[in-house]
């Protein structure tokens, strides 16, 4: 039961990852523009946009990790020491895979 809640948490985690990632990548329609300063945003967009697109990249392979683990029902286990992870911290952060010692 417990599991279904984290699984269905995680699978929504992961489509709005997904949606923010296309919505980023999206190929942009708009011309470029002409004036130097508008270019220079321009570039600055992109660049946080690529910031931004790797940021959900490693949180999207966090998710799916999680889900996998989920899966094979190592889910609540630590993958550095091997303890078992704090429901509460599960919660919290549904994507971990590392106990609240190994990861601080
Ligand atoms: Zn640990």
């Amino acid at each position: 039961m417990e599991n279904e809640n984290l699984k269905a948490d995680l699978e929504r985690v992961r489509a709005d990852i997904l949606e923010r990632k296309e919505r980023i990548t999206r190929v942009r329609t708009e011309p470029v523009p002409q004036d130097f300063e508008d270019q220079a945003t321009e570039v600055e967009n992109d660049e946080t946009k690529f910031a931004l697109n790797q940021e959900l990249t490693i949180e999207l392979r966090n998710v799916e990790r999680a889900l996998q683990r989920l899966a094979e029902g190592t889910y609540n286990i630590c993958a550095s020491c091997g303890t078992k992870i704090n429901p509460e911290r599960s919660r919290a952060i549904p994507s971990t895979t590392l106990c609240i010692d190994c990861a601080t």
